[in-house]
């Protein structure tokens, strides 16, 4: 055998199982089928300005073990994720906060903004059974109406009333001025982008881009004593029990000749009109500054487009759902008699992953492992 591992996939996980397996003395070689390294989280660079090119990441989590080891390979700046919405020309503040409850309703105190949503949430009694239910009963019908249910129908190409509910539960609402979209200890963008970062990981370890798996499988599998397989679970099986769904992303990316478009990384389009959900205009992720420290002079926007995944589609988003749930267990049923092989990350493991549960699962299981 020529490695100890065959990792397929040069996102993070297969990045971070690979920086693992190597301090620990084993050799290994990275495959993927891009012609880049980074999966998901690839920048490129674009006028000075880290594009991300699979869509925005912004880095954040309460996880010591996570921050510690991935701020060995990258300094990360302190953005912190506050993205404006627009209803029509209205512009909020998110997530849910007193400058939303100001801007909505003219309220000034907490007592009145508390008070407020209290009138507006009697209208659901019981537990909410969907999203629609669930998110008026958190911020009142108003809310709902301008920012929530728009947003989200364009997103999941489904009506409010039949999502669960708990998908909206992820945000936040708060009674104090505070437009930080995450509850997370440690959040930033990794200077010099996401690229470089895993570059860094990847440092010393023999990486083969624009080279499919299955354009050689046996031919592969011969080559090392153990493979780490990070792409999608079903296509790992031929499809052989049907295919599992995703929700895809379409990005129309521009590049402008002015500093300034939006003023914002992430603009987000909330009513159901206006066919793009958000806006993404990268330099902000760095504050306008090129890696000297200049205010660059033009800007690249991305305009997003959420859609059905059909063949041939970037698989983005896991449909989380009981149909695909069922369909999940039972692939994963097959993974666990194949011998030889670790089936890891979003795709390997049909799992909707940050960044930095997706760092956890590797370390965890390079730990196990090596
Ligand atoms: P991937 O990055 O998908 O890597 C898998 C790799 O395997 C790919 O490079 C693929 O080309 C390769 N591959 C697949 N099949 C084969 C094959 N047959 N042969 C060779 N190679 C193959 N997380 C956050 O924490 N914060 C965010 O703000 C955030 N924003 C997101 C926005 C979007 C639009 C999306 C889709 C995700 C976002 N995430 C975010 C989640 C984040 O992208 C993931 O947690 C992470 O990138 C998953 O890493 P991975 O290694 O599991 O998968
Ligand atoms: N959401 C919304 N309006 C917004 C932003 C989010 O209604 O302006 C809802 C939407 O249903 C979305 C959910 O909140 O699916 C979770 O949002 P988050 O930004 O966490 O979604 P992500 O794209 O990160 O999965």
């Amino acid at each position: 055998m020529m490695y100890d591992y065959l990792i397929v996939g040069a996102g993070l996980y297969g990045a971070v199982f690979a920086q693992q397996a190597k301090k620990a003395g084993k050799s290994v070689l990275v495959i993927d089928k891009r012609p880049n390294i980074a999966g998901n989280v690839y920048t490129e660079e674009v006028e000075g300005i880290n594009v991300h090119k699979y869509g925005a990441h912004i880095f954040h989590t309460n996880n010591k073990k996570v921050w510690d080891y991935i701020t060995k390979f990258a300094e990360f700046n302190r953005f912190t994720n506050s993205p404006v919405a627009n209803y029509k020309g209205e512009l909020y503040s998110l997530p849910f906060n007193m400058y939303t409850f100001n801007k909505m309703w003219g309220v000034v105190t907490p007592e009145e903004a508390a008070a407020k949503i209290e009138e507006q949430r009697k209208e659901i009694t019981g537990e909410p059974k969907n999203l629609e239910e669930q998110a008026i009963s958190l911020v009142g019908r108003d809310i709902y109406e301008k920012l929530i249910k728009g947003y989200t129908e364009k997103q999941w190409g489904r009506d409010c009333k039949e999502l669960p509910a708990f998908i909206i539960k992820r945000l936040p609402v708060r009674l104090t001025f505070d437009n930080n979209y995450f509850n997370a200890l440690y959040q930033g963008i990794p200077v010099g982008g996401y690229t470089q970062m895993v570059a860094n990981m990847l440092e010393g370890i023999e990486v083969r881009l624009d080279t499919d798996y299955f354009a050689d499988k046996a031919g592969f599998d011969a080559m090392a004593e153990k493979v780490v397989y990070t792409g999608p679970i079903d296509a790992y099986f031929n499809f052989s029990l049907g295919t599992l769904e995703y929700r895809s992303v379409r990005f129309e990316n521009e590049l402008l000749d002015k500093p300034n478009f939006q003023g914002n990384a992430a603009v987000n389009y909330t009513d159901r009109e206006t066919p793009w959900t958000r806006i993404i205009e990268h330099k902000w992720f760095e504050f306008g500054k090129d890696k000297n420290g200049n205010d660059l002079p033009k800007t690249v926007i991305s305009r997003e487009y959420s859609s059905e995944w059909k063949p041939g589609d970037e698989p983005y988003y896991p449909v989380n759902d009981e149909k695909n749930g069922a369909l999940y267990a039972e692939y994963k049923k097959l993974a666990e008699k194949e011998k030889n092989i670790i089936f890891g990350g979003r795709l390997g493991e049909y799992k909707y992953y940050d960044m930095d549960a997706v760092i956890a699962a590797a370390l965890d299981k390079a730990e196990e492992e090596l």
